[in-house]
């Protein structure tokens, strides 16, 4: 159980509600949205197998039946390794996600990750314009590996969900709601979940950064942009297969019309995320301190309950950036509290 020293009303706030095991930085594609290709992230210095199975039993004991594993990149199927850590956290009673661009699922791919007990897969995909999607993964012939990893999926893998996440940006704007209808019209998949914009990975730290080099990437016309994601919230409603919660697509849209005012009545939800870095780095916001490290230690009740984490939770309940974490991996709607001891 989570840390003696904490009372039961702040254990209860700050249970784990996310872990994101961002297994390895290594990547095959050049996204314009991602510059962890450019540079020299590559590693050695993983963790081993044993240390990340260590990691898991012990997060085990710290929270929900229904708890997911989230596995990210780099091209997390690059790891290798993973698929046995899927079936570890399976055995486990675990629920995992793999974030993939789709490059590596071939037939093979397909029937590994079948075995490895996988619960669901999102696959990154942001037009069904081939030149488009091709242009904006940054290699040629990407669309088209996607779709043939879809029929693989699809074929053998009866008891994974397939997902497809979409990031909204000016120049796939005029494809979203086609992009919706086609994942609706579509047996292979079971959802479709939309992203917003974000600074592009492995780039230095801007605050405008929509001003900057990289606003090509953010959609120029705000009331556009609004009117095509309250269609999504519509669509929605009427049961189409798009999945997240109607809170974040209405945060989306504050961040489109305003990218910088914090989108949370309260206060960022990260405190309670558990990040895991391909060296192994421990975090729960990667803009935060490092915590510890899985190859050190797998005693993550002892660092949640440390003084650091603690102080941690301090800086992570006043950020007001509108980030990547809050906005797209775990976002959740304004807590009815403030953290505070
Ligand atoms: S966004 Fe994903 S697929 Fe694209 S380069 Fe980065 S890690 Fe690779
Ligand atoms: S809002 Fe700040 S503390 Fe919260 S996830 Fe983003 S960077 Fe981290």
């Amino acid at each position: 159980m989570l840390g003696e020293n904490l009372s039961e009303d702040y254990k209860e706030k700050i249970a784990p509600g996310f872990c994101c095991l961002a297994i390895t930085e290594k990547c095959m594609l050049k996204c314009k949205m991602c510059h962890k290709w450019q540079v020299d992230t590559f590693t050695e210095n993983t963790p081993s197998i044993a240390q990340y199975k260590n990691f898991l039993a012990n997060l085990r004991g710290l929270v929900s039946d229904d708890f997911i594993i989230h596995f990210g990149g780099g091209e997390a199927l690059l790891f290798e390794g993973v698929l046995d850590l899927v079936s570890f956290c399976a055995e486990k009673g675990f629920r995992t996600n793999i974030a993939s661009n789709g490059w590596l699922i071939d037939e093979e791919m397909a029937m590994q990750i079948a075995d490895s007990g996988l619960t669901e897969i999102n696959l990154s995909l942001d037009s069904l314009d081939e030149d488009v999607d091709d242009y904006l993964r940054g290699v040629k012939g990407v669309y088209r590996r996607k779709m043939k990893a879809i029929d693989f999926l699809s074929k053998y893998c009866k008891n994974t969900r397939i997902g497809i996440c979409s990031a909204i940006y000016d120049l796939n704007l005029d494809g979203i709601l086609p992009l919706a209808d086609w994942v609706n019209n579509n047996d292979k998949i079971d959802s479709i979940f939309f992203m917003a914009p974000m600074q592009p990975n492995n780039t230095p730290l801007d605050k405008t950064w929509w001003r900057g080099q990289y606003g090509f990437l953010w959609p120029k016309d705000s009331a556009k942009v609004c009117l095509i994601v309250d269609k999504l919230l519509e669509l929605k409603a009427s049961g189409r297969k798009i999945g997240g919660q109607n809170s974040q697509l209405e945060a989306f849209k504050l961040y489109f019309r305003c990218p910088e005012k914090f989108v949370k009545k309260t206060q960022c939800n990260l405190f309670r995320a558990i990040h895991v870095s391909a060296v192994g780095d421990i975090f729960l916001c990667f803009r935060w301190e490092i915590l510890g490290n899985i190859k050190k230690t797998d005693d993550i009740n002892h660092i949640l309950n440390s003084e650091q984490a603690d102080a941690v939770r301090q800086k992570i309940v006043t950020c007001r950036d509108n980030c990547h974490f809050l906005l797209n991996c775990f976002f959740e709607g304004d807590y009815p509290f403030f953290l505070d001891k």
